[in-house]
């Protein structure tokens, strides 16, 4: 293979550039050429691309956001756009394809691959970390930090009001990032979209904590259970404690990434390349267990999230 293409789609994520850079150099290590497409699948279709170099990657690894920008592009789901994004790919003689993203990304790239024979490999990519086939997914530890480095604000704050503070965070369906952030950071409870929640139950273990002598407390909620300001109003109407709802929101995407997301990129973006050189395609790149692993597009993106329940039981513990 000669000459590879990259993108990036769907939602930003910490450490995206971290992994352009690793696909980019290794490639030119391998005598590859690279060809970056701007705003994911739009640039795809609509023929934005340019060459990279070892120089069009220097200064990024630190930076969050992604330098080839993302988007979300409907067209890409139709047949139409999907023949004006290979026809884009053979204009520039582009035999191979990188995708950073998540699953719907990923799905894209399945169909390149199938239906049209692109050999594409998945880098994965979303702050939710929501994928089943890898353990983490590059942007979530960055933005766990980001949650943590507030929530310990936020502590000062209700500590010195004997407050309970309601931490909204991100994470769509998935409660991962309310579960680590909410460990990490010592809330002293945590609200999850994969668990039901009864408020009398909340309000109880906020009595027992209370009566032990605690007078203030952080509950995390992940955005797919209730917002802050909802699960504010709700625990007010059942409390006299004073309640104060926060909403962290998109500060949770930015920000530079960390150094286990700088790893993992380096690591993701050398293995998706490596693969491409080996005539591997229609594969994601992952890690399990503490390796790097690749996996089968569509087995990877058709396996169910399961919730860590081992963890939210730790945090029952150790929490009050
Ligand atoms: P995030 O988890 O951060 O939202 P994502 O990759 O899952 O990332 P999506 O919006 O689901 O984000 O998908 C990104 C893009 O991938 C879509 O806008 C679309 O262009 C393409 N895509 C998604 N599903 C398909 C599909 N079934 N066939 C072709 N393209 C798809």
């Amino acid at each position: 293979m000669k000459r590879i293409g990259i993108l990036t789609s769907g939602g930003d994520a910490p450490g995206m550039n971290a992994a352009i850079r690793a696909v980019v150099r290794t490639a030119i290590y391998f005598g590859m050429e690279v060809y970056g497409i701007e705003r994911g699948y739009a640039g795809l279709i609509d023929d934005v691309v340019v060459p990279m170099n070892m120089r069009s990657v220097s200064n990024i690894v630190q930076t969050g956001g992604t330098k080839l920008l993302t988007a979300r592009c409907m067209e890409m789901m139709t047949r139409e756009g999907q023949q004006k994004a290979v026809d884009t790919l053979k204009k520039h003689g582009i035999e191979g394809l990188v995708v950073i993203g998540g699953d719907g990304s990923f799905r894209g790239a399945k169909t390149l691959s199938d239906e049209f024979g692109v050999p594409t490999i998945g880098i994965p990519a979303t702050i939710d970390n929501d994928l089943e086939y890898t353990d983490y997914t590059l942007g979530f530890d960055t933005a766990v930090n980001t949650c943590l480095d507030i929530i310990n604000k936020l502590r000062d704050t209700m500590t010195s009001h004997e407050r309970i503070c309601i931490v909204e965070v991100m994470g769509r369906h998935c409660g991962d990032i309310a579960l680590y952030s909410g460990i990490a950071s010592g809330a002293e409870i945590i609200v999850v979209p994969e668990i039901k929640f009864s408020m009398s139950d909340i309000v109880e273990r906020l009595n027992r904590s209370r009566g032990s002598g605690k007078h203030s407390n952080i509950i995390v909620v992940a955005e797919g259970a209730m917002s802050a300001d909802e699960f504010a109003k709700q625990l007010q109407e059942s409390t006299t404690y004073s309640v104060r709802p926060t909403c962290i929101g998109h500060v949770q995407r930015g920000g530079s990434p960390s150094m286990a997301d700088r790893m993992l990129a380096a690591q993701f973006g050398n293995k998706a390349v490596r693969l491409l050189k080996d005539g591997v395609s229609n594969r994601v790149v992952g890690i399990h267990n503490n390796k790097i692993i690749d996996m089968d597009i569509i087995e990877a993106v058709s396996m169910k999230k399961t919730f860590n329940h081992e963890l939210y039981e730790t945090l029952q513990m150790i929490s009050m």
